[in-house]
């Protein structure tokens, strides 16, 4: 079993099985996974007791607007709506090499935290026109062969308020982005958000693409399209094809209404990115004491069976001036958020940023089983609850069976 592999990880620990196993990959696939690997193999790692586990899989990012934070003037006003206006100032002037410079760094930076999966948001608009995505299909294509990523064609000012928006989606979609985009909350009137939902559907069929929508992204009660959209998507016979990132005011729904939404949810097999380090900043600004979370419902979610998965979504932009394009700090928030610190909760959350979000992406061949992708990381402590109290990032990170990046942390202490 141990002949012609190309690499053998001896010794690590992995999720659900006890004890040290070896991990031989041939042709960047898992082969084997034994407790004791006869031969050598070209390359070997000692994982000395380490987790190793799957990559981890980003599933909302927006590389386009990335590190405008070392570019942009300061927000005046404090307020969201000078960050859509710093924004803009810049998306008017983004060129592709600008956007495959930015989005690069936070690349890099995402591959050195054990990513190697992104789907990354384009804004697609009357303001930038195409040129993010077209920054985002170059991004693509530097990469290919690295690591993998999804471009979606997102209408950032919503379609119906923005004409024009849905002839250059049309044009995103014939120049090659994978994923269609949506922010039906953001319409003005709750009959436009449902004819945006129907248009991004339209899309969906006629290019035979997966949706991604940013839903219900406040803490307005009233904003109800996260119920639309899981009956369309029964109704389009697009199970399992469909996610929803925020949906925020499902927290703020009374709990009937929930259990009926949450249920559709279930039932549509939508998939449900709640990235709280950004609702928690986000949301509850109109609010006084007590201040809202503005989260989703993660835990009822999750207990519930849908597949609820964590995303960067923002890194060092107008928006957010923090991230690192790191999915360990991703799902140490949602332990945060969530009131999620127990055991299972904390396997979960590891969950999220992991299987969850390679489901709600359709990744194939994804897990640390053999015949899957040989894309693992070799994380820096024995378990999932240390890996995620540390954060330090992985030892090891591999792809299709080559590694990507080696992380050694070097400390010095000077104490008696
Ligand atoms: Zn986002």
């Amino acid at each position: 079993m141990s002949e012609g592999l190309d690499l053998i990880m001896r010794g690590a620990r992995l999720t659900g099985r006890p004890g040290l196993w070896d991990i031989g990959v041939r042709s960047g696939k898992i082969a084997a996974i034994e407790a004791k690997l006869a031969g050598r193999a070209a390359r070997e790692i000692d994982a000395a007791g380490l987790l190793a586990a799957p990559t981890y899989v980003n599933g909302h990012v927006h590389l386009d607007k990335c590190n405008l934070g070392d570019v942009m003037r300061p927000n005046r006003t404090n307020s969201f709506q000078e960050c859509l206006e710093i924004t803009w100032e810049h998306k008017r002037g983004y060129t592709v090499q600008d956007v495959v410079e930015r989005a690069s760094r936070a690349i890099v930076e995402g591959i050195q935290n054990g990513t190697t999966v992104y789907r990354v948001f384009a804004d697609v608009d009357s303001i930038g026109g195409l040129r993010p995505l077209e920054g985002i299909l170059a991004l693509r294509e530097k990469w290919k062969g690295t690591v993998d990523i999804q471009a979606v064609n997102f209408p950032q000012e919503a379609i119906l308020r923005d004409p024009g928006t849905l002839g250059l989606m049309e044009e995103g979609m014939r120049m090659g982005a994978d994923v269609v985009g949506g922010l039906p909350w953001h319409e003005h009137l709750d009959e436009d958000a449902r004819r945006h939902i129907d248009l991004c559907f339209e899309l969906a069929k006629k290019y035979d693409k997966d949706v991604h929508m940013l839903v219900d992204d406040t803490d307005n009660p009233n904003s109800r399209s996260l119920e639309y959209l899981a009956v369309k998507t029964m109704r389009e016979g697009f199970r399992n094809r469909v996610s929803a990132s925020h949906c925020g005011a499902l927290a703020a729904y009374d709990e009937v209404h929930a259990q009926k939404v949450m249920g559709l949810v279930k039932e549509a097999g939508v998939s449900i990115s709640s990235n709280p380090h950004i609702s928690l900043v986000a949301q509850g600004r109109y609010d006084q004491e007590p201040i809202r979370r503005g989260v989703t419902r993660v835990k009822q979610l999750w207990r519930m069976g849908a597949n609820v998965f964590s995303s960067q979504d923002d890194v060092n932009d107008p928006y957010y001036p923090f991230g690192r394009n790191d999915q360990q700090e991703v799902a140490a928030h949602v332990c945060h958020a969530c009131h999620m610190t127990y055991p299972d909760e904390v396997e979960a959350a590891f969950g999220f940023v992991t299987v969850n979000a390679a489901r709600a992406l359709r990744l194939p061949d994804y897990g640390l089983e053999t015949g899957c992708r040989a894309d693992f990381n070799l994380l820096a402590a024995p378990t999932i609850q240390h890996v995620l109290r540390l954060q330090q990032p992985p030892r090891y990170v591999i792809r299709r069976g080559k590694v990507l990046a080696e992380n050694q942390l070097k400390r010095e202490l000077f104490i008696s």
